[in-house]
């Protein structure tokens, strides 16, 4: 063994020997997996030295000698390539986080996990176990923190103080309300030098705008594991080297949260958020919902098309969306794709020579699906190719003939009552060919492979509540769901209607049928009309009780109509042998109100209160989901609340009702009933129970069966 002086700093010397008697002192040993965060600059420059590799080299075999060949060690090789927008090499991206850690990734046997911010590196026996193919969820199942926590292991800090990013693992098993999960998409380069596209779920901390001023005090974990004798701690020249147990550091962080939400930072995050702030967040949504609605309201969609395209191009902006194309011809069940539908200008040039219809005024005006056509006809003609409603002759109907090749025009019945005698020029400049069905679709993963499914349309011209509303509040949706710490997977598409559902079943039934727990078809939710629900044809799904629970408690008297009123994509997702447990909750539910298919289903028709009441339904439906579980007091005979800090010590009215609905909850926390069985019982919204519930379980009070 080389004795040779590694490092010179002042009057201090490290030899390769020391720091191998530290490392066991420290409680490292033979088949050891050790994760290790290093400062080796505080064992004084490391630019002083001679020959830094050497330097590194030998502290790396330090390691090796202790661990063995059965040991594996991990550094951190954090890029945030992600967050700066940068594609992640897995081979070639370099770690920011030290010169030791690069050093350990520039092994020849060493292998680096796909995470393209927070990456690590590891060499020894569990290395591939330990890194190879690391799930997409930055902390959250399957990650590296998450196998390494489930492998056993040590946590070494290398002349640093305690301060471990598995911290954030624990914070996000706890659920803080401090940090959030986003999405970030972006390019990946693998191991093998192919490029693909990832997307990665990253656990962000909340910002000042959001209400939250979050700041680290990382000494206190590293106390607490101190003070309970599982933190060891041995000088080696003039600094020292700090270890314990990853099982030690999860156990006794969780118990601290549990006691204290804030356990982790220098003080509570809410103290400098004025409450206006968050208010205004919620005010923004329906606003902001509105305004995407005026964008999208112009293009002219049809089943298929750029106008579908351009739709599901903006949508794109806002959230990341994976668009797909299937072709013309494409056998789907018992359908097949059709041609694509594209249209460029369309008009009517009355007798006197003016233009009298003009696609490009309302695009309800052509036919949806019309053949071009270009000729001059007479009156009678003509009215053979023109529809109106003689009910309502102040709109424009809303006709589409997909199926049969054919071409017409809509008009206002008030109009076409006007039309004199003459020659009319009739002009379509439309194509009809073989092109392709798009679609798109987004896949938030979640902690279980199982699936919350979101499906919305998109094949809908100029028309507010059907349709636009549909697709307007599921991005919404969708950006909430992003910044959530999930359980579930999301699906979520946007597509043409029945064609589309169909479609897409025809791909993807069988994983469908596996996951999905609970689905929504969510179309006509933007006016300001009552709440209605259809039920799936079963009836009794678990998205048919989350529904019917919000809703009895978000408006009481909402409209319940029979599977038998169906008419959009439900009609595909409940068929026999589909069956899946899918409902829809609407506002004004399409053929119910006249202004349905016409062009009175304009901007006027909807609201941004009404897309906002609607946002916020589906929002606790989600919550309630994610939230929905069976709980058990744990004491025999009614707890004492007032030992516990549960009581108020002064009544005011809303204390009183909330310490009535917490003995009503634990009057029927028995274990055999979920969340929603309890809400109808005690009769009292799930979303009056989620702070009882976090109170009581921090008071040790509550398990979950
Ligand atoms: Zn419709």
């Amino acid at each position: 063994m080389s004795q040779k002086v590694l490092y010179t700093y002042e009057s201090l010397n490290i030899t390769k020997r020391e720091i191998i008697n530290a490392l066991r002192e420290v409680g490292l040993k033979k088949g050891d997996t050790v994760l290790i965060h290093s400062d080796v600059s505080t064992f004084g420059k490391i630019g002083l030295i001679n020959d830094r590799d050497a330097f590194l080299g030998e502290l790396f075999d330090a390691f090796m000698d202790v661990i063995g060949k059965e040991g594996t060690v991990v550094v951190p090789t954090f890029t945030y390539s992600f967050c700066k927008n940068e594609s992640f090499d897995v081979r070639k991206t370099k770690s920011t986080v030290g010169a030791f850690t690069e050093f350990v990734r520039k092994q020849k046997d060493a292998v680096r996990s796909e995470d393209p911010i927070f990456s690590h590196a590891g060499v020894g026996k569990k290395a591939e176990e330990l890194l190879k193919k690391t799930g997409g969820v930055c902390f959250g199942a399957n990650s590296f923190f998450d196998r390494f926590y489930k492998n056993g292991g040590k946590i070494i800090n290398f002349g640093k103080f305690f301060d471990i990013t598995f911290i954030h693992y624990i914070e996000r098993k706890f659920g803080v309300d401090y940090r959030f999960d986003k999405f970030f998409p972006g390019k990946i380069i693998l191991e093998e030098g192919i490029e693909s596209s990832k997307e990665v779920t990253f656990y962000v901390r909340s910002l000042p705008e959001q209400g939250f001023n979050v700041i680290y005090d990382m000494t206190k974990l590293g106390n607490e594991l101190e003070r309970k004798n599982l933190l060891k701690r041995v000088n080696l020249g003039g600094s020292f080297i700090l270890c314990s147990d990853i099982k030690d550091c999860y156990e006794v962080g969780l118990e601290m949260l549990g006691r204290d939400e804030y356990a982790f930072l220098e003080k509570n995050p809410h103290e400098l958020i004025k409450t206006q702030s968050q208010n205004k967040i919620k005010e923004g949504v329906g606003h902001e919902m509105m305004e995407m609605i005026v964008k999208l309201f112009p293009i002219c969609r049809s089943i298929t098309g750029n106008g579908v395209r351009e739709t599901l191009n903006i949508l794109q902006k806002e959230i990341p969306i994976k668009i797909h194309e299937v072709p013309s011809g494409t056998q789907v069940f018992d359908w097949t794709v059709p041609k694509e539908w594209n249209i460029y200008d369309a008009y009517v040039i009355g007798p006197d020579g003016n233009k009298i219809i003009d696609f490009k005024e309302n695009n309800l005006h052509v036919v949806g699906y019309s053949t071009p056509v270009n000729k001059t006809l007479s009156l009678k003609e003509l009215q053979e190719h023109l529809h109106s409603l003689p009910g309502q002759p102040d709109a424009i109907p809303y006709i589409t003939s997909y199926y049969k090749e054919r071409w017409g025009f809509c008009i206002k019945h008030n109009y076409r009552e006007k039309l004199k005698e003459g020659s009319y020029k009739v002009f379509i400049g439309s194509e009809l060919k073989n092109g392709s069905l798009t679609y798109g679709e987004l896949i938030i993963p979640g902690e279980s492979k199982e699936e919350v499914f979101l499906s919305t349309y998109v094949c809908h011209p100029s028309m507010a509540n059907d349709e636009l509303s549909g697709p307007v509040v599921t991005t919404s949706l969708v950006k909430w769901i992003l910044q959530k710490s999930r359980k579930y997977t999301y699906r979520i598409i946007f597509i043409p209607e029945t064609i589309g559902s169909i479609t897409y079943l025809n791909k993807n039934i069988e994983v469908m049928k596996k996951n999905i727990i609970a689905g929504f078809n969510i179309s006509c939710v933007g006016d300001s009309g009552s709440f209605s629900y259809i039920p799936s044809r079963n009836g009794h799904t678990y998205a048919d009780r989350i529904a019917l629970n919000i809703l009895s408690f978000k408006q009481r008297d909402f409209i319940r109509y029979s599977f038998l009123d169906k008419g959009s994509d439900e009609r595909q997702y409940n068929a026999p042998g589909i069956d899946l447990p899918l409902c829809c909750i609407l506002k004004s539910k399409y053929g119910t109100y006249p202004e349905y298919h016409t062009s009175l289903d304009n901007l006027d028709f909807v609201s941004s209160q009404g897309l906002s009441d609607s946002y916020e339904a589906f929002k606790e439906c989600l919550k309630l989901i994610e939230k929905n579980k069976k709980y058990k007091i744990k004491c025999l005979g009614e707890p004492q609340l007032g030992k516990r800090g549960l009581y108020p010590t002064i009544s005011t009215k809303s204390s009183t009702n909330e310490v009535k609905s917490m003995m009503n909850f634990i009057s029927y926390a028995d274990g055999t009933k979920d969340l929603i069985e309890i809400s109808e019982i005690i009769k009292v919204p799930v979303w009056e129970l989620y702070s009882i519930i976090k109170k009581l379980l921090k008071a040790d009070l509550l398990s979950i069966e």
